[in-house]
C-alpha cells in the first residue's frame, strides 16, 4: 500500500506540490493523473526517496522507501523510461541491476518475455525507439518480482500494440493482488486501465476516487477535469 499525506515541496519559491494526500490501494491500478508541470513527478521521486519534502510523508507498506529492508522487491518503479547506459546492450543493463540486487538471472528472461522484449534484447540501449525504453524500464521495474508498481509516465511513447500490452500486463498485475501506481497526463490513455484516479493540478489534489465516480456525468475523464478546474487540458495533455 502507498500512503502519501499532506506532502509539500517548495523549489525556492516556487510550491511545486501543495499538501498533497492521497493513497494507493493493493488489488487496484490507481492513476495519478494532471496536467505537465502539475507536480506528478515531484510526488513520486519523494515517494522513491529521491528527493526530500519540505513537509508530509510518503509511505511504501508502512514506511518511508529509505528504511525499506529489501527495496527493490518490495517496490518496482520506473521513473523517466530507461535510465540506461545508451552503450550497454538491453540484457546487460538488467544483468547489471539483478546482481547487484542478489536477484536469479531467469528472472532477466521472464520480465524481458514480459515486456516483449526477449527478441531485442542483445541491442543496445541507445538504438532502441522510446517504446523499447519504455520496456526496459519497465523489465527493471518487475525484475525483484515486487508487490508495488510505482510508474511515471508508463505508456508515453508507446504505439497502440504497446499500450495494449502494458495495459493487459498491469491489469493482470494488479488483479493478484499487487499495488499499481502509475502517473500519466494523457488522460484518455489511461482511462481504460484505473480503477481509482488521483487528479493533480498546479500541486494540488483535485479530485480522489474510484475512475466511476470522478466520471459519472461526464462524456470522458477530461471533461471531468473541465468541470472541475474550468480550463481545457490542451495541447500538453
Ligand atoms: P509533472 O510531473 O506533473 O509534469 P513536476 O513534478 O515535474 O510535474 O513539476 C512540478 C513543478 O515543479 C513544475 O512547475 C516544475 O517546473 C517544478 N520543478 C520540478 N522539479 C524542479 C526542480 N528540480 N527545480 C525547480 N523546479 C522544479
Amino acid at each position: 500500500m502507498i500512503e502519501v499525506a499532506n506532502v509539500s515541496k517548495k523549489y525556492g519559491p516556487k510550491l511545486a506540490v501543495d499538501g498533497v494526500s492521497f493513497r494507493a490501494s493493493a488489488g487496484r491500478v490507481t492513476g495519478f493523473l494532471g496536467p505537465n508541470g502539475a507536480g506528478k513527478s515531484t510526488t513520486l521521486r519523494i515517494l522513491l526517496g529521491l528527493d526530500r519534502p519540505t513537509s508530509g510523508t510518503a509511505l511504501i507498506d508502512g514506511r518511508r522507501y529509505a528504511s525499506l529492508r529489501n527495496p527493490l522487491r518490495t517496490v518496482g518503479a520506473m521513473l523517466d523510461g530507461a535510465s540506461a547506459v545508451p552503450e550497454r546492450r538491453g540484457i546487460d543493463h538488467l544483468r547489471w541491476i539483478a546482481q547487484s540486487n542478489r536477484i536469479p538471472s531467469r528472472r532477466i528472461f521472464e520480465v524481458l518475455e514480459t515486456v516483449g522484449l526477449a527478441e531485442s534484447a542483445k541491442v543496445r540501449v541507445g538504438k532502441y525507439s522510446l517504446g523499447m525504453k519504455q520496456r526496459i524500464g519497465l523489465a527493471a521495474a518487475l525484475l525483484g518480482n515486487p508487490r508495488i508498481l510505482v510508474l511515471d509516465e508508463p505508456v508515453n511513447g508507446l504505439d497502440p500494440e504497446g499500450i495494449r500490452t502494458v495495459r493487459s500486463f498491469l491489469r493482470r498485475y494488479a488483479d493478484s493482488g499487487n499495488t499499481v501506481l502509475l502517473s500519466s497526463h494523457l488522460m484518455s490513455e489511461v482511462a481504460e486501465t484505473v480503477d481509482d484516479v488521483v487528479i493533480i493540478n498546479d500541486g494540488r489534489i483535485i479530485a480522489d476516487g474510484e475512475l466511476d465516480a470522478i466520471t459519472e456525468g461526464h462524456a470522458s475523464l477530461e471533461e471531468a477535469f473541465f468541470t472541475l478546474t474550468g480550463s481545457r487540458p490542451g495541447r500538453s495533455w
